[in-house]
Order: C-alpha cells, then structure tokens, then sequence
C-alpha cells in the first residue's frame, strides 16, 4: 500500500489558477498512489490578515478589523467564483464562507470588548484560513472528478496545550488519524487537510506555529505510515543561496536531514524547522517540488544522500546580530567562567548562536541578536563585578552590525581543504572574517562578517565553493 502525503504552500493555492494547478497535480498523482493526502495551508497572506483583523480589535480600531474582514471575505469568493461553475456546490461553499466569517465577527467583537486577545484566542482566529481553504480544494477536486472531503486537523493531531507553538502528542495523534483518514483511502477519497491547526486533548484549537503546515504534513506521515512527503511550494526546491543575494542560486537535487536542519537553523526559509523530526527517524525521504514547474524533480530530502567529497551544499546568513566578546588574562585555566558567562546572557531570555574561545582562554566571543545587546553585556559585567574588579577580566564589549555566513555540507566531513577554498575565496574578495565556529558534526562552517561585506561574502563562498566543484545540474 502506497501512501503519500502533498502539502500545498500558501502561494500554491494563493490564487484561482494556482489552486487549479494543484488540482491537476494531485490529479495526477492519484494516478500513481494508492492513498493520498492532501495537506493545505491558507491562501497566502490570509493568516496574516487575520492576525492583523484580532490585533486592530484588540487594539479598539475596530474599523480596520472590519475593513480586514470584508477583504477576506472577498479573496475567497473571487476565488470560487473563478474556479466552481455555478449551482448546489459553489453555493455550500459560499454558506461555508459566510459562516467562517460570522465566527470571526463574533471573535472579533469579544476581543474588542475584552481589550486583549489571548494566545488561544489567536490560534481560534489565525486558523481560519486553512479551514476554509481545504473546503475550496477539495470542492474544486470533486469539480475535476476526484472523490475529496475536506477533515480539519483537529480530528487529527492532538497536542499539549502550548498555544501558537503546541507539540504534538504523538500516539493520541496516531490513534485519532488512523480512526479518521483509512476510512476514506478505503472509498477512494482524497481528503484534504488543514494544515497549520491542530486540538489540545480538549478538543480546543491550537497552532503548530507560523509555517506549521510543512509541519502537519510530516506528522501525518508519520501516524500514516507512509511512503514519501512531497511539500509544494514555488521554487524550484532548496536552493543553494538566496537568489535575491547570489542570482546564480540553483536548486539542491540532495539533501540530508542533517544538512536541511542546518539550513532551517541558519535562517533559510525552507521548512519548518520542525518538519523533519518525524520524518528523520522513519528515512522517510521528503521532497520540495515547485507547483509552478511540476516536471521538475525538486529537491530530495534523506539520510544519506550521495555526496561529492569536499562539496559545499549551501550557503546563508542569519543577520541583524552583535558579537560580545569577554576577554582578560585572568581567566585562564579558571573553571565556570563560560558558565557563568552563559547563565548571564540567558537570563536576558537572548540565545546565543555561534561560540568561539581560542585555546589561549584569553577571549570567549558569541553572537547574539542585536536587540540583546546592551541587557546582556550588562547582565555579564554584574555576574563578573568581582572579575572585573580584580583586573581578571579586562573587558565585555560588543561589535554590533554583524552577520553570520553560514557554509553548509556534509561533503565537507573529514575533508582537509574546504575551509581553505572558503577563506581564500573571501581573502580574495578582500574580506574580514571577525570570527570563526565549525561544529564537530562538520555539516557547517560559520564565519561572522560585518553586515556590510555580508551578502559579496555569500557571492563569493558561493562562486568559489558551489558553482566552480561539486555537481553539475
Ligand atoms: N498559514 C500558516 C502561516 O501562514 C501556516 C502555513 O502557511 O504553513 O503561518
Ligand atoms: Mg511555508
């Protein structure tokens, strides 16, 4: 028994020709697969209308939040209008719509009664773009002639009561989806998923997150047992850079879980960042495919990926970030000092990025995001009064306006001259590297650069270390 699992990004059902693209897709991946789901997330940019509609009533504009609504109303009834010929179905699902909306009015009207919205109440409102979008898709496969019924994810996924960011449980969510979806395989229904939502044991809506339908997709797979999860999306896989930074970026045919973690960690808006933990330990392979370019093979996500020895897989940055460095002489052979050091700056709630302490133990330095900046120094100059008072520690200070690049491959494991290819490319581009980590895993290389030389830094990382070895595409 084949099983796959198609999430749809939001630019992907963003607009009626892109809904109908993805009807024709999954269509055609009927064909191939004996049980498919599909998972759904809002149309793109409805999740952030509807926050901003809680956030205006919260704040007493309730005219905005009207103005918000009706805006939300009308994208989803031009795109039916669009896709649903006239009669008995497109009128349910404009009932539907309607419905959903004055849910949302009610919403709105308490919140702007109490002054406040809660993180609960956010999960209830945010999540309505999905569910009225899975209703459209699958009422626009049963318009082609695939039997499809819309199932929130309530039914489905089961998670601890951590509002906007819950966690599923796993064996509640397994139990709950193979009660529900099986069924349906077996009357040849292709059920269309909310993405994004989900229900705490209580049955209330919550939110795995901005982003979370990459996620809902892989939870499914895995309570599924299946095969593959294919998330679509509208570039032609992961990238290998930012193409607004390096034009020549090219979609990544391989990937590792290892090196997909890297990525999302480093900023890269591939995945969320949660997508691959129930896949990883399943193998289960993960692709990222372009709706808009459906022939094209996309990127493949796995353990263990074919590699090119020595080969760089991608480069990115993480940026608006201040490195502190904490330096004297005192501190050497001294034990607890990074602890302490450490328990400082997460008292301020900041987390650190990269670390980096020459043997010498004269200078430990970290990034942290700039906003932190001054709190933690602070926080650190009061755990170390007594340091800094007897001349142990000369000084904590900050270099602010810095980027992290980071260099990612697992081809770069155990083989000598990669970082050479990397510092000699920036040497060449006449760049100062202020600081440098590389993690034992060796997936990754980390170099800290002023802002300003960040993105000619990707350039050249990326001429010199992607374009000119490794894989032709
Ligand atoms: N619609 C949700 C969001 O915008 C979830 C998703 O698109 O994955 O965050
Ligand atoms: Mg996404």
């Amino acid at each position: 028994m084949k099983t796959l699992v198609m999430k749809f990004g939001g630019t992907s059902v963003g607009s009626p020709d892109a809904i109908q693209q993805c009807a024709e897709i999954i269509s055609h991946q009927k064909k191939s697969w004996q049980n498919l789901v599909v998972v759904v997330s809002a149309m793109s940019g409805i999740t952030n209308l509807l926050i901003q509609c809680a956030r205006s009533a919260a704040n007493n504009d309730y005219l905005n939040a009207k103005q918000v609504m009706a805006d939300i109303e009308q994208k989803h009834l031009n795109t039916i209008d669009a896709l649903i010929p006239d009669g008995a179905e497109k009128s349910a699902l404009e009932v539907a719509i309607r419905q959903h909306l004055a849910l949302l009015d009610n919403y709105i009207e308490s919140i702007r009664v109490m002054g406040e919205v809660t993180p609960r109440g956010m999960d209830t409102i945010s999540s309505l773009g999905e569910r009225i979008n899975a209703q459209i898709v699958a009422a626009v496969l049963r318009k082609d002639g695939l039997s499809s019924q819309a199932v929130e994810a309530t039914r489905l996924i089961i998670t601890d009561n951590t509002f906007q960011n819950a966690a599923p449980h796993m064996d509640l969510s397994r139990e709950a989806t193979q009660k529900v979806l099986p069924p349906l395989f077996q009357q040849g229904i292709v059920p269309v998923v909310t993405g994004f939502l989900s229900a705490n044991q209580s049955g209330i809506t919550t939110t795995l997150g901005r982003g979370g339908s990459d996620y809902t997709a892989a939870i499914l797979a895995d309570c599924l047992d299946a095969d593959e999860v294919w998330i679509w999306t509208d570039v032609d896989g992961v990238l290998s850079a930012d193409p607004r930074i390096v034009p020549s970026a090219r979609p990544i045919p391989e990937l590792s879980f290892a090196e997909v973690g890297e990525l999302a960690y480093f900023g890269a808006k591939v995945l969320h960042p949660k997508t691959i933990r129930p896949v990883v330990s399943r193998d289960m392979p993960l692709w990222v495919k372009n709706t808009f370019n459906p022939d094209f093979p996309g990127t493949r996500i796995s353990q263990n990926p074919q590699r090119i020895q020595g080969e760089i897989t991608a480069v990115t940055t993480i940026r608006d970030l201040s490195i502190l460095t904490v330096e004297g002489r005192g501190m050497l052979g001294v034990p607890g000092i990074a602890a302490r050091c450490f328990g400082a700056v997460a008292r301020q709630g900041a987390s650190v990025l990269m670390i980096s302490q020459s043997s010498s133990e004269q200078s430990i330095c970290f990034t942290i995001p700039a906003e932190h900046t001054l709190e933690v120094i602070q926080s650190i100059e009061e755990e170390m009064s007594l340091e800094l008072h007897r001349g142990d520690i000369d000084r904590v200070w900050a270099r602010e306006n810095v980027t992290i690049v980071s260099v990612i491959g697992s081809g770069m494991r155990e083989i000598p001259g990669v970082s050479a290819r990397i510092f000699g490319a920036l040497g060449k581009a006449n760049i100062n590297v202020i600081a440098i980590a590389q993690g034992s895993s060796e997936y990754s290389i980390s170099l800290v650069v002023n802002d300003k030389d960040a993105k000619e830094a990707v350039r050249a990382i990326h001429a010199h270390g992607i374009e000119n070895v490794g894989w032709e595409v």
